[in-house]
């Protein structure tokens, strides 16, 4: 991945503390979009769009950002959730921008179609200081299950209570 001398400066007034994570996600936005140079344009995206939360923490003595994480009620008959620990755990994939101040708070299905209790459990959340909440990645991806048919309004439910959203956890 070519970075040009523009983005690595816009980079350097990033955060040191969040510095790493931010080069990490605007390299895996670029590479999903197909390119291979990143611009001090794809550098101010990527740090708006995945990083500006986090720092808005201080490095330490901060409260930690709180997470949860709703999964398909189906799926769930099946899957025990490892791969979402672990994906937390080790920080990779949708949770490779977190630092080391994260908790996960929350870890609970979806309720059934069409998500009839993630409202209700993400207000009961909220007081805990709720951060974000990842969608799964067995809702969004089409795979031995298909696709979640209600993700798109399951996503804005939650947003309009004012928190942030991100479609996956370990794909
Ligand atoms: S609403 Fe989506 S995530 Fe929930 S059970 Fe139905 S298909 Fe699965």
């Amino acid at each position: 991945m070519k970075w040009t001398i523009e983005a690595e400066e816009e980079l350097k007034k990033v955060p040191a503390f969040v510095r790493r994570m931010a080069k990490k996600a605007v390299e895996q936005q670029v590479r999903k979009s197909g390119r291979n140079e990143i611009t001090a344009d794809d550098v101010r995206a990527g740090r708006e769009r995945h990083i500006s939360f986090i720092e808005k923490q201080k490095p330490s003595g901060e409260r930690p950002t709180r997470i949860a994480v709703v999964r398909c009620d189906i799926v769930a008959e099946v899957c025990p959730g490892v791969a979402c620990f672990r994906a937390f755990h080790e920080r990779h994939c949708h949770f490779s921008t977190y630092g080391d101040n994260t908790e996960i708070i929350g870890f609970f299905t979806c309720g059934g179609c069409p998500g009839r209790r993630v409202s209700r459990l993400v207000e009961r959340l909220e007081p805990h200081g709720l951060d974000v909440v990842h969608l799964s990645s067995c809702m969004m991806l089409e795979g031995d299950y298909p696709r979640c048919p209600h993700r798109k309004q399951i996503k804005k439910s939650i947003e309009a209570k004012g928190i942030r959203v991100v479609e996956g956890t370990h794909h």
